[in-house]
């Protein structure tokens, strides 16, 4: 269905971040996801949007602009209740520049010490632009709530304190195809699909 003749589509994917790139090449299949970095784009973005889609848009456009092919993006993070919704966009940067995923996941559980209400969402916005202008941008949520402690080894961020609603087990205890299925990645990009699929 993404097919053009005996080649299959191509689709630069506007991260770096790695996790990101192993799911979302799992998640749409068919497409030939090559990264920013592959596609010749090095710069850094400026991520300066109020909320995921405008965030995810900024990327998508930025890439789409200096490569000229079909762009998606990801922008997505981790709303904590007790916390005001907080870390929300700023989740890569929520305990500082060069901060590891552990030191994000450290502050957050010291944050939520004490705390009974551990109702969190993970939120994805994707996002499609294309060189003649066209962009398109969903949105994908997953509900669960936080650990006490970090469990399980797979994934990434902050999936080793996550567990999502109906589950026992974190999205770092879940196989990555038990996560791809419920995700907020998975359920933003299932929405974008349409849009990729009316490329040919
Ligand atoms: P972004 O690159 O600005 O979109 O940053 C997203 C940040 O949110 C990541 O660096 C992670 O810390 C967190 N995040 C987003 N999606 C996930 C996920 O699926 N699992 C765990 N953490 C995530």
């Amino acid at each position: 269905m993404y097919t053009d003749g005996e080649k299959m589509m191509e689709l630069v994917l506007a991260t770096k971040n790695k996790g990101k790139v192993r799911e979302l090449k799992e998640i749409i299949k068919g497409a030939h996801i090559i990264t920013a970095d592959e596609a010749g784009f090095h710069a850094e973005i400026e991520e300066n949007g109020k909320t995921f889609e405008e965030n995810a848009l900024i990327k998508a456009e930025a890439v789409c602009k200096a490569v000229s092919k079909p762009v998606i993006a990801d922008d997505s993070g981790l709303e904590v209740f007790a916390l005001n919704m907080r870390p929300g966009i700023f989740s890569a940067r929520y305990a500082g520049e060069n901060a590891t995923d552990a030191d994000r996941v450290s502050k957050l559980l010291a944050e939520l010490v004490g705390s009974e209400d551990r109702r969190a969402r993970f939120v994805c916005a994707a996002a499609l632009c294309l060189p003649d202008g066209r962009h398109f941008v969903f949105r994908g949520e997953t509900d669960g709530v936080i650990t006490e402690k970090p469990r399980g080894s797979g994934g990434f961020g902050y999936d080793p304190v996550f567990v999502p609603n109906g589950y026992y087990k974190t999205f770092s205890e879940l196989s990555e195809n038990e996560k791809n299925m419920i995700s907020h990645r998975k359920k933003a990009f299932e929405k974008l699909k349409t849009e990729i699929e009316d490329l040919r």
